[in-house]
């Protein structure tokens, strides 16, 4: 086990990371089946702040049995939808408790500031919970006129979809634990999730809450481990019903792959390269705000983060300044330090992948308007980079790269269909914004423009009422609002002759 070295600014995390947590498997907290354990990074200094259970193909059979049993024999179906929502208020009501302990607990493991783990990520995360909580006394079919001759009564019921297996990433760890965990339980479906091995703390001490609020043995499984081993276990599990992935394109491909042993139903939140449109009647203050807030928030990681900026040529060069300004403002550092507007990157893997997307672009001929360097010489630490002059075939264009750094172009057309088209000319469709003060201009823009989200005059804006998902690459099915539960729902159709 490697040693343990905890940031002394801790206030209410430090007990938690202090004991040895365990993963929540039929209603108990335990260690992997193998005995194993990997540590985990405080991606501010390298240091080790835990070792946690590293789950594995064991781990997740045992839990996946658990949730099948949950399942089949009825025991959360027996809960009833308003006592189950009623439980799911509960967890938020936890959630909220321990809001500090879990900002801590997202600052020190993934990096992000803790002002903003705590104003952002967790009040989403509990109100997840309390939207969903809603729902799960109004999921509901439909009566049905037949056009046949004779009489029949028919109609439609949903019902849960079963056990789900639910894996996420690391850009806001505790608050996609909570978008894919509080619509399933509301549907009705057990669960087994796997955490991001980059940030498995918050999934670990969420497990402990949900023991804490009563959920019975089997309904909720919280597991940690890597993805090749455990999250591949559950991608190809053949007792599972539904998987659901947040993550790259990439993965998102093979989870697609491992689901068609069992056609599991399969939903995905996959990456984006979405884009903000900065046309020339914009209130050019709060575009450039928040432009830079597009991209620059939690880092760039963000899968809908606005890593394309489109600017008019009459307002480019004020806009690139603009944004230039802001990221060279931007105070970066601990996230765990008051004073840090941008914390580190999560790990070491993903600092050298941003730094290197940024070298592929200075060799491919992009100038680098600010930014562009390492911060400081320990931790992972990147400066918010502007890029210019960048062309349509670049990597840094065409790719996600999940980082503080947005590729400026100008536009001249005043054609709204070939603005689009610039918008579109990419494999992914999560999201885009529009910047204007024509409200005609920014709708005809939006029906052009082939995402699952268009902001105007904002961007980032998210709740829980609102889907979010991808057109082309950036993945199938909607998460949150009510569409979420077409996702983890099926729909059966009964007809009575009468
Ligand atoms: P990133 O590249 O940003 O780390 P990934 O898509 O690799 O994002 O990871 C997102 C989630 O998918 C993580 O929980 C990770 O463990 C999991 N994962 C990675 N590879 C696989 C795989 N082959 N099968 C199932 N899950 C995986």
């Amino acid at each position: 086990m490697d040693t343990i070295a905890l940031d002394s600014r801790l206030r209410h995390a430090g007990g938690f990371l202090g004991r040895r947590s365990g993963m929540l498997i039929d209603g108990k907290l335990v260690q992997a089946v193998s005995g194993k354990t990997f540590p985990v990074y405080n991606p501010a200094t390298g240091t080790v702040i835990a070792n946690v259970p590293e789950g594995d193909k064991a781990d997740v059979d045992l839990a996946v049995a658990a949730a099948r049993r949950a399942f089949d024999d009825g025991v959360w179906a027996k809960v009833g939808p308003s006592a189950r929502g009623k439980m799911l208020w509960k967890l938020a009501d936890l959630i909220e408790r321990d809001l500090e302990e879990l900002a801590e607990l997202e600052s020190i493991d993934n990096g992000k500031p803790y002002a903003v783990a705590k104003v952002a990520d967790l009040p989403l995360a509990v109100d997840m919970f309390r939207y969903m909580a809603g729902w799960a006394t109004k999921i509901t079919g439909s009566t049905l006129p037949l056009s046949l001759p004779g009489e029949y009564l028919s109609y439609t019921v949903r019902e849960p979809v079963g056990v789900v297996g639910q894996i996420i990433p690391w850009n806001f760890p505790l608050l996609m634990a909570c978008w894919k965990l509080a619509p399933a339980l509301a549907a009705g479906c057990t669960v087994v999730l796997k955490a991001a091995e980059q940030t498995p703390m918050s999934a670990l001490r969420l497990g402990e809450l949900f023991q804490e609020a009563g959920f019975p043995p089997g309904v909720v499984n919280i597991l940690t481990g890597f993805g090749e081993t455990a999250g591949a276990a559950i991608a190809a599990h053949p007792d599972v019903d539904k998987v659901a992935f947040t993550g790259s394109t990439e993965v998102g491909k093979l989870i697609v792959q491992a689901a068609a042993g069992n056609l599991k139903k399969v939903s995905l939140e996959l990456g984006g390269k979405s884009p903000a449109i900065i046309l020339p009647d914009a209130d050019l203050d709060l575009a450039i705000s928040g432009a830079a807030n597009a991209i620059f928030f939690n880092h760039g990681q963000c899968c809908c983060a606005g890593s394309r900026l489109y600017a008019h040529k009459s307002v480019y060069d004020k806009v690139v300044s603009g944004v230039a300004d802001i990221a060279s403002k931007i105070k970066v550092g601990p996230g765990l330090d008051p004073s840090t507007e941008m914390g580190p990157l999560v790990s070491d893997e993903q600092f050298s992948r941003v730094t290197s997307y940024i070298e592929d672009g200075r060799r491919s001929g992009a100038h680098v308007a600010v930014g562009g360097n390492r911060v400081g010489n320990l931790g992972y630490f990147v400066a918010p980079t502007v890029l210019e002059k960048t062309t349509p075939d670049m990597k840094v264009i065409r790719e996600e790269i999940f980082g503080p750094v947005v590729c400026a172009t100008p536009f001249d057309d005043n054609d709204l269909d070939a603005i689009a088209k610039r918008a579109n000319d990419t494999i992914y469709g999560l999201a885009a914004s529009v910047w204007t003060a024509n409200g005609g201009t920014a709708h005809k823009l939006a029906s052009r423009i082939r995402s699952g989200t268009v902001w105007i005059n904002c961007h980032n804006v998210f709740d829980a009422s609102l889907p979010f998902g991808g057109y082309k690459q950036s993945g199938w099915g909607r998460e949150m609002g009510a569409e979420v539960f077409h996702n983890y729902t099926e729909v059966k159709a009964v007809t009575a002759a009468l």
